[in-house]
Order: C-alpha cells, then structure tokens, then sequence
C-alpha cells in the first residue's frame, strides 16, 4: 500500500479512538447541542486529528478552555445573556464555522506541504513545518482570542468602546465594542493556542529556541489580530437588528424574546458566523505572509 494511505488509514484509525472519551464529555457537559452539534463537532475533530494530531490538540484546548470561561457567569454577564441571546451551549453551524478556515489550511498543508516530504522520506512519523500549518494554527488562535476578548470584556466592569471610533462609548455585548483588558485577554487566548503550536515545533525538532520563539511571539499577534478584526467587522459590516419590544440591539433576526426584530445597519447577508470565519481566514492569511517574511531572517 501507498506511505499515504497508510497515514490516513492510521491518523483516521487513532482520531477515532482518541475523540471517543472527549465527545463523552462534551455530552455530558452539554458543551455542545444534541445531535447536530455532537455530529459536526466529531467529524472536524476526526478531520482535524487526520490533518495533525497538534492541530486537533488545539482545537481541544481552545473548545476546552473557552466553553470554561464562557461558563463563568458573573451577574452582569446574565444582563447581556439575555439582552443579546449569546449563549454558550453552541449548535452545528456555530462549530462548522469556528473550524472550518483551519480545515481549509489544513488540508492545503498536507496536500502542498506534508504529503510530498513523506513520500520522499518514506516516513510518516515526519513532521513539517509549513506557513499553511501555521495560519491554521492561527485561525484556530483567532477564535480563541475573539472568545477571550468578548468573554472577559463581559465580565468586568469597564465599558467597551467602539473599534472603529473609540471616544465613542457602547453597551457591553455589543458587536465591535472593545475594552483594554478584553483585548489583554484575547493576547492570552491567542497565546494559549501558540504554546500548542509551540510545542509542536519541538517535536518536529527542526528549529532552534529562538526561531521557535519568533514563531510563537507572530502565532500570538496574528491570533489576537484576527479577534480584533473580528470586533471591526461587528462594528461596520455585521447585520444587526433591533427589537421593538425590548428596545434592545442584536445580532439576531428573532429575538430571544420571540419577537421579529427591525434591520438597523450593515448587511443583512454577513452574520455572526459569516463574522467568525471571515476573520479566521485573514487572520491565516496575513499569518502565511507574516510566516514567509520572518522565514526569510531564519
Ligand atoms: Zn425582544
């Protein structure tokens, strides 16, 4: 049989193996909706392990860490649970799209960058290291961030300012508004993803301390760039709405409230999701070229 059959057979053998006691969990924490989301969210993760079992670890831990502080609800987070219908427990659609720019990355990794070295080594135990590798890394570190940022924004007393006009005071929940220590914590989001990616640099043994370094420093700036490219696209190009009967702005064409809410600003076509991804996607984008430019110094 061919060295990648063999890979895929085998990456697809132990991803089924090691998402069996994690789709437990995320069952019985109701992480994730019954039976859409648990569907979605095992095929990425089967997909993901095939892809690169550090790739898969990353998504574990963002899902991980950012379902624990999305759950940490503090009284002035209820407020904004119910005012903007941002809930934790997340559906199908909402898992697709958090994976679907680090699937794409992915896969163009090990069809440009992964299969062709373990063809010519005649080893699938190799690990390459690639600017595709890394922007998929990046999305993944973008999501983290966008969590962290909105998360930690929620809970702590200082009021958001607009993105793309900070004199300008808003709501807290609201699309494009950003605090300092929200954007502190999406530094931390993004960094926590980077020390995945970190670590799977000193297993492929490839780089010195300080290459590694660099590496991880770009990870982490790009992650956090993207979760605030995230907030400027709530700001300007997010359809939001508003509902009559609360007198409250959303995200959502229903409101939480059962009540149809008014078109106010942006384009009714770029939702939260559409948000979500296109941001990953930039932010793996300029990853790639931030990765090609630093590679050019090692
Ligand atoms: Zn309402």
């Amino acid at each position: 049989m061919n060295i990648i059959t063999d890979y895929l057979l085998l990456a697809l053998f132990w991803g089924i193996i090691f998402n069996f006691p994690m789709l437990f969990i995320i069952i019985r924490l109701r992480l994730l909706t019954v039976p859409r989301g648990v569907i979605a969210g095992a095929t990425i993760a089967i997909m993901l392990f095939v892809i690169s079992p550090f790739l898969w670890c990353a998504l574990l831990v963002f899902f991980l860490t950012s379902s624990l502080i999305s759950k940490q609800t503090s009284p002035q987070k209820q407020i904004v649970i119910a005012e903007f219908s941002k809930d934790s427990t997340r559906d199908a659609i909402q898992v697709l799209s958090n994976s679907l720019p680090a699937i794409v990355f992915g896969i163009m990794y090990l069809l440009i960058d992964y299969f062709p070295v373990v063809q010519e080594n005649n080893n699938i135990s190799l690990l390459s290291n690639s600017p595709l590798i890394f922007a998929a890394f990046t999305s993944i570190a973008t999501h983290n961030s966008d969590t962290w940022m909105t998360e930690i924004g929620i809970n702590t007393s200082a009021i958001p300012r607009l993105i793309t006009n900070l004199k300008k005071q808003v709501p807290k929940g609201t699309s494009g508004g950003v605090t300092i220590m929200g954007t502190i914590a999406g530094l931390v989001g993004a960094s926590i993803i980077s020390f995945v990616y970190f670590i799977f640099l000193v297993c492929s043994s490839k780089f010195g301390l300080i290459q590694m370094f660099i590496q991880f420093v770009l990870l982490t700036l790009m992650g956090t760039v993207g979760g605030l490219i995230d907030s400027l696209e709530g700001a300007t190009i997010q359809g939001l709405y508003y509902c009559d009967r609360c007198q409250k702005v959303t995200e959502r064409q229903i409101h939480k409230c059962g009540n149809t809410t008014r078109f106010l600003k942006g384009n009714r076509l770029v939702t939260n999701d559409l948000v979500n991804i296109s941001s990953a996607f930039l932010s793996g984008i300029l990853a790639i070229l931030g990765f090609l430019l630093i590679e050019n110094f090692f």
